[in-house]
């Protein structure tokens, strides 16, 4: 028992911290090992852009200076490829950064914030943390024939009341691998009122099949309410240096800069990002490398006789159909780290990100003795 507990404010008292994917070498440290995989926190397993590399070491020798706190160069940049005005864009360590601003800019207790179930287990933290409400939407159920465990943004808007300030959206959503369909997406923004802040997470925008992506900016330009979140940390490689952004009404940018920490963004992940969206080839092998590799779990899955949640992302959530604890456990002496999302309430399934083909290969192999046992 904590002995502080008592006089933590009452968001956090009721608090359990995120569990992060276990690292590499904890696992090799633990068994002895030393050629352990992790497939557990939706890494890019190409690596960073080799842009990024070289220019995040061209810059170390002054990091004797304050990074630039207004992350000038790469709002700028983000802004031209988004085709919105610079003030629209604001900079996180870590799109995390940027949603927890959004709490503390928007939330306090008496608000609520609405999400879905099984949507990223940021989002009830960082609401609690700042005293609000958070509310929960059910999703569509296990065996829904078109989106099983996806949003129901039906759902979604029949728990807005006068409470709510905030909507977590995640497209596609962390851990199922889910997607909103476009039409219905602008249609549930338009039955929003305005005074709610909307936040579409969009993660893993990047790996989406072109025709399901939404036209963000366009949205944005249509919903002062909305704010969209990116991250370098996915697809871009870079979740070591924590980056990420948001597209929003420049006003709603300008909360956010209130509340923001003048150098929350460090001088290496500055630079590295912004070489990174120099390399359009980096993000199209990686795509190509995801969209095979999805493929290749898929039919691995379907062999073994598993089911799985259908995924857009860089992810699987695979269901084991019995407890997955001790599967996860037995993955682990075989050197493979996954994803168990029982504090989801998927006790039964298993997140999987994309590695490469030998990676997929070796998890599905690992799998397929486990589940034997
Ligand atoms: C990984 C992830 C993020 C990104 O977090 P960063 O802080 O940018 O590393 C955001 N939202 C979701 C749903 C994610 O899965």
């Amino acid at each position: 028992m904590n002995q502080f507990l008592k006089y933590a404010v009452p968001g956090v008292q009721q608090l359990t911290p995120y569990l992060p994917g276990k690292p590499v070498e904890e696992l090799e440290r633990e068994l002895g090992i030393t050629n352990a995989i992790k497939l557990a926190s939706n890494e890019n397993p190409l690596g960073p852009s080799q842009k990024a590399v070289v220019a995040a070491q061209a810059i170390l020798n002054k990091v004797n200076f304050y990074p630039d706190g207004s992350s000038h160069e790469l709002r700028q940049s983000l802004a031209a490829k988004h085709g919105v005005a610079i003030d629209s864009i604001s900079i996180g360590n870590g799109s995390n950064d940027i949603l927890e601003l959004i709490a503390r800019t928007f939330l306090a207790p008496g608000y609520s914030a609405v999400f879905s179930e099984y949507s990223f287990a940021v989002y009830p933290i960082i609401v609690q943390a700042v005293g609000a409400d958070a509310r929960i939407a059910k999703a569509f159920s296990a065996d829904d024939p078109v989106m099983p465990y996806g949003h129901d943004l039906d759902e979604l808007l029949s728990q807005l009341d006068q409470q709510t300030r905030v909507v977590f959206i995640a497209n596609p959503n962390n851990p199922t691998g889910t997607w909103l369909e476009r039409e219905r997406l602008s249609d549930f923004l338009e039955n929003v009122a305005n005074n709610i802040i909307v936040v579409l997470d969009e993660a893993y925008y990047e790996y989406m099949p072109e025709d399901l992506k939404p036209d963000s900016e366009a949205l944005i330009k249509r919903f002062p309410n909305l704010i969209i979140t990116r991250t370098f940390s996915k697809i871009y490689g870079l979740a070591g240096l924590r980056i990420g952004y948001s597209i929003s009404h420049p006003d709603v940018a300008d909360l956010l800069n209130r509340v923001r920490q003048p150098f929350n963004v460090n001088l290496l992940a500055q630079t590295a990002a912004l070489a990174a969206l120099d390399d359009d080839q980096h993000l199209l092998t990686s795509i190509a490398m995801n969209n095979s590799g999805l493929q290749q779990l898929a039919n691995g899955f379907n062999a073994l006789g598993l089911g799985f949640i259908p995924s857009i992302a860089n992810f699987i959530t695979v269901n084991l159909d019995r407890a997955a604890t001790p599967v996860y456990e037995a993955l682990l002496r075989e050197g493979v780290i996954v994803r168990p999302v029982a504090n989801y309430c998927l006790p039964n399934h298993l997140r999987i990100t994309v590695g490469t083909e030998e990676q997929n290969r070796r998890v599905l192999d690992a799998l397929e003795r486990c589940i034997n046992d």
